[in-house]
């Protein structure tokens, strides 16, 4: 007898015992989900988890199987009305966007597909190399460059900094680590700069001391001549600068670094320019920016999300390299069960994995895809702008009001102001600040976020969100109000 014999007489698969029902349900989520969507406005911003909910979220693993019409039963009553928020018009905190009904389902076609976007001759393969290709287009990349879709910022700022240190005198850091190069190497970035490159840093072996902070201006802008004087600092002490990393939208304030006054260093000094531009870089769809922000079309490197400024559902962003070469040889690898055959499945496109850590991903292409299409780029341009001039809106409800103060410059998308009744102290202004902003998002009435600025307690509002209007930010005002007189 074989082994496990017994299991063939009987086999099973987790495909549905009745598949009317399953579809009966599929409907019956996407009526749901639409009216979810549909009439998010009417609903609170936030609604706390209860203890209930964290009670049922904290079971063990189920043994026995369970219908999903009760689990979906469980998801309605005990996730569903917890959310994060994002999808809501008076969201604004971090920097989070809001997705789309066609985003949403985008990503359920793309789970019933369930391409593994890796590697072989299917369609999913050329969605994804589209969406690079309009992504090149967006940014004004030249066809050379290459791109790899990912997760967000984070791995695409990390992506573009393995491929710039590899690059780097071409030392084979590859093969041989950092140890294969007697060079110091450090790279420079703003005091501003968001934490993920600290973190690609780290993770890169160079070491946090190697990312060297530079002071900003009174706009959270990187100072030049202070990046100047440390890049000779720097080398008359025996380091070697090979990078610089400037900011499209600083996470903080919105902040854009002085690209050409960059790009002109990093060309003088033999620096590979990256761009972290997660949310800030798609302000070049607008004509407003796209001549503060042409200097981008020449850097080495630019990482952007799709889920922050482009609306598109999570979690998908972009990394773009200028030299795809170099990008291809900073990960390409072919063991034998990566292969790439001249015919069949395992044909196809170059292989994902040449360009990126990760080997399995998902289909996130398409809702992109499906996104950019829907709208077309002109809409995103128009929404974007919308956003811009939401803020500067926002700013003049503050600046109308006595005791409501700004505390940075609106550039972009981000506001950041505070409630200040001109009789408290700085350290009672910090905590009546605080908590404004934790009384506004337990009462569902907004939410912003929060930043400190020079030691200021800031409300601060970060708006990717496609669907507020301006009525929306006369109820923060009057929210804000609201509780600080009451306090
Ligand atoms: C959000 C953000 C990141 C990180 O992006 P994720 O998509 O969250 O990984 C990096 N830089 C800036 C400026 C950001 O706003």
């Amino acid at each position: 007898m074989l082994p496990f014999q017994e299991i063939l007489q009987n086999e099973t698969s987790l495909d549905p015992k009745n598949w009317d029902n399953m579809r009966q349900l599929g409907h019956k989520m996407v009526d749901d989900m639409m009216d979810y969507l549909q009439n998010v406005r009417e609903r609170p911003v936030w609604q706390k988890p209860t203890d209930d909910m964290k009670e049922f979220l904290s079971t063990n693993l189920p043994t026995e199987p369970q219908s999903p019409e009760s689990i979906y039963e469980e998801f309605f009553k005990y996730i569903l009305p917890f959310p994060e928020g994002n999808i809501h018009p008076r969201f604004w905190m971090w920097v989070i966007g809001t997705g789309t009904p066609l985003g949403m389902m985008a990503d359920m076609l793309a789970a019933a597909m369930n391409n593994n976007n890796t590697i072989g001759d299917f369609s999913a393969m050329y969605v994804d190399k589209q969406v690079v290709e309009w992504s090149k287009q967006m940014m004004g990349f030249p066809d050379t460059a290459s791109g790899i879709l990912l997760s967000g910022a984070s791995l695409a700022n990390t992506t573009a900094l393995i491929v710039a240190r590899n690059a780097y005198g071409k030392r084979n850091i590859r093969k041989k680590g950092l140890r294969g190069t007697t060079a110091k190497l450090v790279l420079y970035t703003s005091e501003a700069t968001h934490i993920c490159v600290d973190k690609s840093v780290q993770s890169l072996g160079l070491g946090e001391n190697a990312l060297r902070k530079v002071p900003t201006n009174a706009n959270y802008e990187l100072d030049i001549t202070a990046l100047q004087q440390m890049i000779a600092a720097d080398k008359a002490a025996g380091y070697t600068p090979f990078c610089i990393v400037a900011n499209v939208g600083t996470v903080g304030t919105g902040a854009i670094d002085p690209l050409d006054e960059i790009l002109a260093i990093c060309k003088k000094e033999k620096l590979w320019l990256h761009i972290d531009g997660a949310f800030g870089a798609v302000a070049k769809l607008t004509p407003e920016f796209a001549p503060r922000l042409k200097a981008m079309e020449q850097a080495d490197s630019l990482a952007f999300d799709f889920h922050k400024w482009m609306y598109v559902n999570y979690e998908v962003a972009c990394c773009l390299i200028r030299d795809g070469k170099l990008h291809r040889e900073a990960f390409a690898s072919d063991p034998i069960y990566l292969l790439k055959h001249e015919r069949g499945i395992a044909g196809g496109l170059d292989p994902v994995n040449n360009y990126g850590i990760e080997l399995s991903r998902g289909f996130k292409a398409l809702k992109v895809w499906m996104s950019l299409k829907e709208h077309g780029i002109a809409q995103y341009a128009a929404q974007i702008r919308q956003n811009i001039a939401q803020s500067f809106y926002l700013e003049s409800l503050v600046n109308a009001h006595a005791h409501l103060e700004m505390l940075a410059p609106v550039t972009l998308n981000i506001v950041c102001f505070r409630y200040n009744p001109q009789n408290k102290t700085e350290k009672e202004l910090f905590e009546l600040n605080k908590m404004i902003l934790m009384e506004l998002h337990e009462r569902g009435i907004a939410a912003p976020s929060f930043t400190v600025l020079k030691g200021k307690y800031a409300i601060r509002v970060a708006n990717v969100n496609h669907r507020s209007r301006k009525e929306d930010f006369e109820a923060l005002v009057k929210g804000v109000l609201e509780i600080g007189e009451g306090s």
